[in-house]
């Protein structure tokens, strides 16, 4: 189909996640049709190129077509592409299984259960917390613990842990019973009869992504470890977004020496290529489903897609054979100082980083701090400028995403950055 009558279905017939179709539809608005990608950067229909500054929505890991990568899946494809989990198995997942404990602090997380999003990655943790408490003699513990402005996913019983209300829309009481914490601090001072019924704490480790890359306090990680510990309450690490390598460590907890009784992999466990997602847990959560006649009563249909797991196995020989995270101090590096020399920038607010994830809060005027209000879409409008500058990202609210993947190059960094400042700049001569 020609250029021209693909935008015109889509205009007809399609409908996109969390985009307000009214703009999206109008004439003036022509969409950007992604036609083909290599390493960090991505081609449009036409030719035009962009970099790829937020890892096409913080999925992508090694670049686009990799070769190790469209290999693995090619090769795998010639195969099956997919067969049942249920009341089956296969290779790729049995070996990747492997891989992913081997990966792990201390291997302590031993069980490996697999979906196919960041968001069942967490219903999973989140539904077998909640069923192992009842089948062990805890009846009372019913009750999720997550913190404010968090985000696990957009799924019911996902969004009902989330602490962003954008997130939960109309209905604001379904899935689990949660209990939502401001800060480590809020959970000392729980009263005496919600603690009873805690029966886990999830949290994105280290830094919120959709809350706008907003960082916690060094240590929080490891105080809240302890805090589970003392009250026999599982921890659950949401590490959709910082595992594999995004905060510079291979998963975000290795930072403070931490080890979850739950932890949520999805968006970079196929390298980014293909929608996979892993629940691990305990040899302890596993022996409590173990008694007579009981199960995890979970699944979906392409639990465990041979082709994704395949796509994960290439990812990890690609970070052993190409060393990646041992070249991730110098980018994270290199990344800090670009986005220091942008901190006096008149239209920026604040600038927040952890390892290859960061995020440039923007606002009207700085002194005196005159903030955009959410109804100019301004963190928009910046993120359509610049694609003029080739550089695509999507905001949080006002706050500009960098996330690019971890092959990115220090000359490619520079190109990100510059792209935002001359972003900036435009809208300053307005
Ligand atoms: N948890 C976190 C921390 C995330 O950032 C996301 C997605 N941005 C999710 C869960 C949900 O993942 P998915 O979109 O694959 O369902």
């Amino acid at each position: 189909m020609e250029h021209a009558e693909l935008l015109a279905i889509e205009k007809r017939h399609l409908w996109h996640p969390f985009t307000p179709m009214s703009d999206w539809c109008e004439d003036s608005h022509q969409p950007l049709l992604l036609a083909e990608g290599s390493g960090c950067i991505l081609r449009d229909s036409e030719g035009r190129e962009y970099l790829d500054g937020n890892a096409s929505i913080w999925t992508n890991v090694h670049g686009h077509a990799h070769p190790v990568i469209n290999a693995a899946i090619a090769a795998q494809l010639q195969r099956v592409a997919h067969t049942s989990f249920l009341g089956f198995t296969h290779a790729p997942a049995i070996e990747l299984a492997d891989a992913l404990v081997g990966l792990l602090p201390g291997s302590a997380l031993s069980r490996v259960f697999y979906s196919d999003n960041g968001s069942t990655a967490i219903e999973c943790a989140a539904r077998m917390a909640m069923q192992y408490w009842p089948q062990n003699g805890r009846p009372e513990r019913d009750t999720l613990l997550s913190f404010d402005r968090g985000y696990h996913g957009d799924t019911l019983g996902a969004a009902s842990l989330g602490g962003l209300p954008v997130f939960k829309g109309a209905g604001n009481s379904f899935g689990y019973r949660v209990v939502c914490v401001p800060t480590m601090e809020a959970l000392n001072s729980l009263p005496a009869e919600t603690m009873a019924r805690i029966a886990a704490v999830v949290i994105e480790p280290l830094v919120q992504g959709a809350a706008g890359i907003r960082t916690w306090p060094r240590g929080m990680l490891k105080q809240l470890e302890t805090w589970c510990r003392m009250h026999d309450i599982f921890l659950i690490l949401d590490e959709v977004m910082t595992g594999f390598g995004r905060t510079g460590r291979m998963f975000a907890c290795e930072h403070e020496g931490v080890v979850p009784d739950f932890i949520a992999l999805a968006k970079g466990l196929s390298g980014g290529y293909l929608p996979l997602a892993a629940t691990l847990t305990t040899e302890r959560v596993f022996q409590g489903f173990l008694g007579e006649g009981q199960a995890f009563y979970y699944g979906h249909s392409f639990t465990a897609n041979q082709l994704g797991c395949a796509a994960a196995l290439a990812s990890l020989r690609v970070f052993r054979d190409e060393k990646v995270l041992e070249q991730l101090p110098g980018k994270i590096g290199t990344l800090a100082r670009l986005l220091d020399a942008l901190r006096d920038h008149p239209h920026v607010m604040d600038i927040r980083q952890c390892g290859l994830v960061a995020g440039i809060e923007i606002c009207q005027s700085r002194l005196p701090l005159v903030e955009y209000g959410p109804a100019l879409r301004m963190g928009h409008q910046v993120c359509l400028t610049a694609r003029k500058h080739g550089l695509l990202t999507r905001p949080v609210v006002n706050t500009l995403v960098l996330m690019p993947p971890l092959c990115v190059t220090e000359e490619e960094l520079v190109r990100m950055v510059n792209a935002v400042r001359l972003t900036l700049d435009e809208i300053t001569a307005v």
